[in-house]
């Protein structure tokens, strides 16, 4: 008998079959011997259609307010599902995250689990109870409710997993596992039996939503056992791990597209000593994370620089660098929203310098001019223009996996 985590995203749990179906399957997993503790997100599109609903009210509603709005998703799936593995007979309970001891600080929006408590679930456990936990959902240090950030269910269950030493994380969602592009936007792409810790972490941050980044940061801290799966086709699914028996023959792993991502270019700065360390030290103080940088070379006595922050921070960076005009010098700030990033990631690119030319040629054959270009040990990234993001993902990866699929159809 051992501790299975199961975690099921929105569309696993969108309606009453959807949410009969998990409770079949977390009690199919419970009358296996497995102790269970489920974690779910909130139904289908609740958590968007709560934020439509608060900007009608206010649209600059506090994030304190909007914690307690959206925290309201996960507990009405929560408790459906109870009431649905109620009706089969078996014990079961529900919890809240402070029922659950979930402990956050107070980031508001975006918090992050400091600890968990767990002496009720393990009660719970051990009276061999099913226990079903909101995802997505802590409580902070004066007793308010606070949200992870969006997509976060998964990292509550990883945290669970973690804290409950549980054997098994398993996240149920609604595609066979993790495939080498989201296989809705790349019908050739494939799935992969499994990938290591920093391969998805790249991925996941890089934009391939199938697993919340930290909840995988999590996990390769924890070393939790995870696997990625399908809540409809019962089909075996990824496993994600520290090291993969072998790597699929291509050097990169998977694609990924982030569109949450504007740029902003800094024209006409002096070419002097501290003008990066100003910038920069500005945006840091406001806690606004920048990705890639790009300085021109000097003409005269004038650069500029151009950078990267996620798009929901864009309006907020321009003023600050406005307000501080002065302070840095410069003529002009260019934004520019209508951007997206694609990149590969791959563990065994590390030492092969054609991958990032491969990349660039398959950019090029399909007529696609990259703005920005940012490399690691194992991922290559590019800034594109945001109509061209789909075809750039899809040439990429005909250049990369076509090759794969010829030969595993011969
Ligand atoms: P859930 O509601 O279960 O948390 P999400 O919508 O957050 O599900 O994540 C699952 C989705 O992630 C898939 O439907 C798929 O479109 C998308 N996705 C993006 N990149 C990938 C990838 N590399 N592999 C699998 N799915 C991906
Ligand atoms: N319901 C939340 C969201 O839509 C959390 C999650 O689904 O993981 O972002
Ligand atoms: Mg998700």
């Amino acid at each position: 008998m051992g501790l299975i985590v199961q975690k099921f995203g929105g569309s696993s749990v969108a309606d009453a079959d959807r949410i009969r179906n998990v409770a079949r399957i977390i009690t199919e997993t419970y009358k296996r011997g497995h102790n269970v503790v489920a974690v779910l997100s909130a139904q289908g599109d609740t958590t968007d259609d709560l934020i439509a609903k608060a900007a009608e009210i206010n649209p600059h509603a506090s994030k304190r307010e909007m914690d307690m709005l959206l925290s309201t998703g996960e507990q009405i799936s929560c408790s459906l599902c109870a009431m649905a593995v109620e009706a089969m007979g078996i014990p079961v309970v529900s919890l809240t995250g402070w029922q659950a001891g979930v402990q956050s600080n107070s980031s508001y929006g975006n918090a992050r689990i400091n600890r968990i408590v767990t002496e009720r679930i393990l009660t719970e456990l051990d009276r061999r109870c099913i226990v079903i936990v909101t995802g997505f959902q802590g409580i902070n240090k004066y007793g308010d409710i606070t949200t992870l950030g969006r997509g976060g269910s998964d990292t509550s269950a990883v945290a669970l997993a973690a804290s409950l030493h549980a054997d098994l994380c398993q996240i149920y969602t609604d595609v066979d596992g993790v495939y080498t592009a989201d296989p809705r936007l790349v019908p050739g792409a494939h799935k992969l039996d499994e990938i290591t810790f920093d391969e998805m972490l790249e991925l996941a941050t890089l934009g391939a939503q199938v697993l919340h980044n930290r909840s995988v940061e999590m996990a390769k801290r924890y070393n939790v056992n995870l696997e990625v799966l399908s809540s409809f086709s019962g089909k075996p699914g990824t496993r994600v791990k520290e090291v993969v028996k072998i790597m699929e023959k291509s050097h990169v792993s998977g694609i990924a597209k982030d569109k949450n991502v504007a740029r902003l270019a800094l024209v006409g700065l002096a070419d002097e000593p501290g003008i990066a360390f100003r910038i920069f030290s500005l945006l840091a103080r406001e806690k606004i994370n920048v990705d890639i940088i790009l300085q021109s070379i000097g003409r005269g006595d004038k650069k500029d620089i151009s950078f990267t922050v996620a798009k929901s921070d864009a309006g907020e960076a321009t003023r600050i660098l406005e307000e501080n005009r002065e302070y840095i010098g410069f003529d002009h700030i260019d934004v520019n929203d209508k951007i997206a990033k694609v990149s590969i990631v791959g563990a065994g690119m590390i030492n092969n310098p054609g991958v990032a030319s491969s990349m660039f040629e398959a950019l090029f054959n399909a007529g696609i001019n990259i703005h920005m270009i940012s490399t690691s040990e194992i991922k290559v990234s590019v800034l594109v223009d945001l109509d061209d993001a789909d075809r750039a993902v899809q040439v990429v990866h005909n250049k990369f996996f076509g090759e794969v699929e010829l030969q595993s159809a011969l």
